[in-house]
């Protein structure tokens, strides 16, 4: 992702509590609280500029989203979507996805959607692949019993590894599709990234992956 220093995201982030959580650690355990509903919570982690939990949020209006995002000069353009979209099921995190289990709590979290993670190609740098093993085992102390990844990209090696390091964990396959647009998958909403590489002609790549406990 191309970063613009955007000098105004601090300011503006501070200034939007509601849509941007402050302090997210203080609601560990919590979440429901926040959104004042029991309903499921779904997070998205590597939100981007959020036109994918924008659209979920509007699609399921019963399903609570939070996205997680490290840049702010990137989640600012996913606030200026929500300021304008007033979705009361969708909040931002402007952390980094290494620290979630400072945020969440076991059986927090329903579900975890990963789009377009950055693929880190090298070698030495597998660890930093939010499907590596230190990932997946975050993401099951905080989500609940049976809880599901799931996980889109146009990068074949990122995808071949991820359904490597999900089955080695011992996550089961629920579904996948080697070319999601082609697919009779129904219900797809579009990342930035997913339009981007498919109008170029890339094929998308998605699986859905279960926690055994
Ligand atoms: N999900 C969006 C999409 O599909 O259009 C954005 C994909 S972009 C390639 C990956 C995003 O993940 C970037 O915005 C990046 O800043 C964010 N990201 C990468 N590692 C992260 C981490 N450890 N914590 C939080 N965000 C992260």
């Amino acid at each position: 992702m191309r970063l613009r220093n955007k000098p105004w995201a601090k300011d503006k982030i501070a200034e939007n509590p509601q849509y941007v959580v402050p302090n997210p650690a203080e609601y560990k355990g919590n979440w429901k609280e926040v959104f004042g509903s029991e309903n499921p919570l779904h997070i998205e982690v590597g939100t981007g500029k959020g036109q994918f939990l924008v659209g979920m949020a509007k699609q399921n209006p019963h399903i609570n989203y939070i996205g997680i995002e490290m840049y702010e000069s990137v989640i600012l353009s996913a606030l200026e979507r929500l300021i304008e979209e007033e979705l009361p099921n969708l909040k931002l995190l402007n952390v980094d996805a290494n620290q979630l289990s400072e945020f969440f709590a076991k059986n927090d979290v329903d579900r975890v959607y990963l789009n377009f993670s950055d693929p880190w190609p090298k070698k030495r740098h597998a660890k930093r692949r939010l499907t590596y093993k230190t990932f997946l085992s975050m993401y099951e102390n905080l989500l609940v019993d049976g809880g599901e990844i799931h996980f889109k990209t146009d990068n074949q090696e990122l995808f071949e590894y991820s359904l490597t390091s999900f089955s080695e964990y011992g996550l089961l396959l629920k579904y996948i599709s080697l070319d999601l647009h082609k697919s009779d998958f129904e219900g797809n909403v579009m990342t930035e990234y997913e339009e981007k590489f498919s109008q170029k002609g890339s094929r998308i790549y998605r699986c859905e992956v279960k926690y055994l406990n």
